[in-house]
């Protein structure tokens, strides 16, 4: 084995890794320690946890959130006073979803972590595809992602809350950390997320993966053997957020470690704090700084009671 072929930090394992911003040839073992360290200083850093928390890990059973679950779950164990807990939200996006749901639930189980799956269905009457199939009828504008995005903060919220989480961790990734900055820039929402504690029914949520690049975490699920989903989301292409991954992607491709750059830069900005509002849904009681909240809008739009409302609101960020 030439030089090239050993690991830069141990010296004799053998590379499975190049880090492109760092210019590191990592082993197996290498890999994987200076992930988790990298994951478990992103979480001090930001001051995610208490030592007392009941965290709900929101779990897609996609790579991302499995790997998140595996990584929190063994974190909790060293932390006997906290508690960990997983939420699937199933939309009702036929294949994708139900084969994500399974794989889940399979995962959560083989951790001993307490599971809970709530539905589209079950809490708001239809699934993804009947809304996006009825709103198409009525011309209602809003894409699929948009409401998808909506509906699952608020099955999210709820959950968590009904499960006593103090805290809902997301398994979102540098990429999508800089995508919705970006995102929000777009829509001229510039304000920063809630970082402070829970605000009336609302269940802060935090980013233990917003310093792990999304190429490594999928290289990490691989390394851990994370169940990896066949099937793809069928509404995934036609998202604006889209059009911005691939964009930054070519970008940190030519100039590697431009997305860390990027997520610094945008922390550094003096931004004001989305603060939860204080004020409730008069439909649903659900915490909203609108009359009626965006969820009860769509909804409203599905079941007809909204009439030929429209959606002024742009894509939502998510
Ligand atoms: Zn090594
Ligand atoms: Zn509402």
């Amino acid at each position: 084995m030439g030089e090239e072929d050993h690991c830069s930090l141990c010296h004799h394992g053998e590379a499975v890794y190049m880090r492109r911003y760092s210019g590191e040839r990592l082993c197996r073992r290498c890999f994987i320690k200076t992930f988790e360290r990298r994951v478990a200083r992103t979480i001090s850093e930001y001051g995610m946890f208490r030592y007392d928390d009941r965290i709900a890990v929101a779990v897609s059973g996609g790579k991302d959130s499995l790997s998140l679950m595996d990584l929190l779950a063994r974190i909790e164990s060293l932390h006997p006073y906290s508690e960990l807990a997983a939420i699937t939200v199933d939309e009702g996006i036929s294949e994708y979803r139900d084969e994500a749901v399974e794989i889940a639930r399979t995962e959560a189980r083989g951790r001993g972590v307490e599971h809970v799956v709530v539905s589209f269905k079950d809490q708001f009457g239809y699934t993804l595809d009947d809304m996006v199939a009825v709103l198409k009828e009525r011309s209602f504008e809003a894409y699929p992602c948009t409401i998808c995005g909506v509906l699952r903060r608020r099955s999210l919220n709820q959950a968590a809350r009904e499960l006593g989480a103090d805290v809902i961790a997301t398994a979102h990734t540098l990429d999508d950390v800089v995508q919705t900055y970006i995102l929000n820039i777009m829509r001229g929402d510039l304000a920063k997320p809630w970082s402070g504690r829970a605000v009336k029914q609302f269940v802060p949520r935090v980013t233990p993966f917003r310093l792990s690049p999304e190429e490594e975490v999928a290289f990490y699920a691989y390394l851990k053997g994370v169940y990896l989903q066949t099937q793809a989301c069928r509404y995934a292409p036609t998202s604006s957020r889209n059009l911005v991954r691939l964009f930054l992607n070519g970008f940190e491709a030519k100039h590697p470690g431009a997305l860390f750059t990027a997520l610094r830069s945008m922390e550094k900005m003096v931004l004001p704090e989305k603060r939860p509002t204080s004020t409730t849904c008069r439909i649903c009681g659900e915490p909203s700084s609108r009359e009626v909240c965006r969820a009860c809008e769509i909804l409203g739009a599905v079941s007809g009671e909204a009439g030929t409302t429209r959606s002024h609101e742009k894509p939502s960020a998510d």
